[in-house]
């Protein structure tokens, strides 16, 4: 947003994590099971230069405002650092923390909620003057009024209510008690997303010109991709508790790299008539859950290129297919007894008779495949089903898992280092390691 950018980082986060551990059953505590925690934020670095607007975007539940909360200090982290201005923020107490807290502000999404309905406007943005003992009653008083009219609102509506104002008006208000302190720093939690298109505009104009006015730096947490690509400077992009991709926004919006932004970017309506009648491919898939990531990759459970061994020679389509076979046959996610009822076929204590595999086997197969197999993967397949018609679920798994298995399900691929870094096996040391692994049509 500010044209005067400075190469100091204001803040640093390195490695910070965030779990939560859910209450245990009554059960769980009598089976002695360990509590599972939710990784909400799983081991997240990145700077914020001073003066500069960083978005921290993705889909809900991905651990952005966690991620706001925790390098505010307003959760405490599991693991990980947070420099403010070369101080470390979980080390500071007393009047260290203080000052940190009058440092670095925020401004909530809800202007509804955030405010206080019992306090009058001048209260509401006076209290942070009040708590921290700034200036005289009427210094105070002042400073409100001048607030008010910077942010667009009458210094005579001081003395009413949250109810008497609109939602752009209530953000405003927000905004005023957020700059009551003089901070350095902002984290400006999707501070748009509750108002009306047509308010939306006017409230990040509003902090375009604050942030000149006051040399303030930005972390806007956002879903929206138009009011980052509108607003900031660099944009990092959150799947499920981990930073995949950070990059000039520019940059990252002209050339995408990894397979979830190039999916969150596709799934953007386009203004112009010819991008409008495009195919637009969404995201399929739900988020799976944070207590139970998947191995290596966490996008490659929805990723429409993830890799396949090199070896393979089969298409993307055929190969998640396999994927998802592969995954329900690890979960025991497939009823045996129900194709035996649909198909007449008398299983024998869950298993079916040696005479009966084959003829199961080709009735399973045309259940869980749509796809026609090239004749060694049938045979692959057919094998496996056959292991599981015996009952031999972790066999037909091993098999299975053998032959498929993909450097996505087995490694993390790290985010790395540079300008524009992605976290994702098509780039960087494990591409090279699958050099001629064209991402799969
Ligand atoms: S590492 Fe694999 S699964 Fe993950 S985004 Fe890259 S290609 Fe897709």
């Amino acid at each position: 947003m500010s044209t005067d950018r400075s190469e100091r980082p204001l803040v640093r986060v390195d490695d910070l994590q965030k779990y939560f551990w859910e209450q245990d059953s009554i059960l769980d505590r009598l089976l002695g099971d360990e509590p599972v925690p939710v990784r909400a934020v799983d081991g997240v670095s990145f700077e914020i230069r001073e003066g500069e607007t960083l978005g921290l975007v993705g889909e809900s539940g991905c651990g952005k405002s966690t991620t706001g909360e925790t390098l505010l200090r307003l959760q405490e982290p599991t693991d990980g650092q947070v420099e403010f201005d070369g101080d470390n923020v979980y080390d500071l107490s007393g009047s260290e923390l203080t000052d940190f807290r009058r440092e670095a502000q925020v401004v909530f999404q809800d202007p509804f909620s955030s405010l206080d309905p019992r306090m009058t406007v001048g209260e509401t943005v006076q209290q942070p003057l009040d708590v921290h003992e700034i200036g005289t009653d009427d210094e105070r008083r002042e400073r409100v009024r001048d607030l008010l009219e910077r942010v667009g609102l009458s210094a005579d509506q001081l003395d009413r209510y949250p109810h008497e104002f609109s939602g752009g008006q209530r953000q405003r208000i927000g905004i005023a008690r957020a700059l009551a302190l003089e901070p350095e720093f902002i984290v400006l939690d999707e501070p748009t997303s509750a108002l009306d298109v047509s308010v939306q505009a006017q409230v990040l104009n509003l902090l375009d010109d604050l942030q000149a006015e006051f040399d303030l730096t930005y972390l806007l947490i956002s879903h929206d991709l138009s009011v980052i690509r509108h607003v900031c400077d660099r944009v990092a992009v959150m799947y499920l508790g981990e930073i995949v991709e950070i990059g000039p926004v520019q940059e990252l919006f002209d050339d995408p790299k990894h397979p979830y932004t190039q999916a969150l970017l596709e799934s953007v309506p386009r203004a112009s008539t010819d991008e409008r009648d495009r195919d637009r491919e969404t995201l399929a898939g739900d988020v799976p859950s944070p207590r139970d990531p998947p191995s290596g990759c966490r996008f490659r459970t929805r990723c429409p290129q993830v890799i396949s061994p090199e070896e393979l020679e089969i298409d993307q389509e055929t190969y998640r297919e396999l994927m998802t076979l592969r995954e329900r046959v690890e979960r025991r996610d497939i009823s045996l007894e129900t194709v035996g009822d649909e198909d007449q076929f008398d299983l024998d204590d869950g298993t079916v008779p040696d005479e009966d595999v084959p003829a199961f086997v080709e009735a399973l197969r045309n259940r869980l495949l749509d796809t026609d197999l090239p004749a060694a993967h049938e045979e692959i397949v057919e094998r496996a089903l056959a292991e599981l018609a015996r009952g031999n679920w972790d066999e037909a798994a091993a098999q299975l898992r053998e032959e498929y298995e993909s450097v996505c399900e087995r490694q993390n691929p790290d985010l790395g280092n540079g300008g524009h870094p992605a976290a994702c096996h098509l780039y960087g040391e494990a591409a090279d390691r699958h050099e001629g692994t064209e991402p799969l049509q």
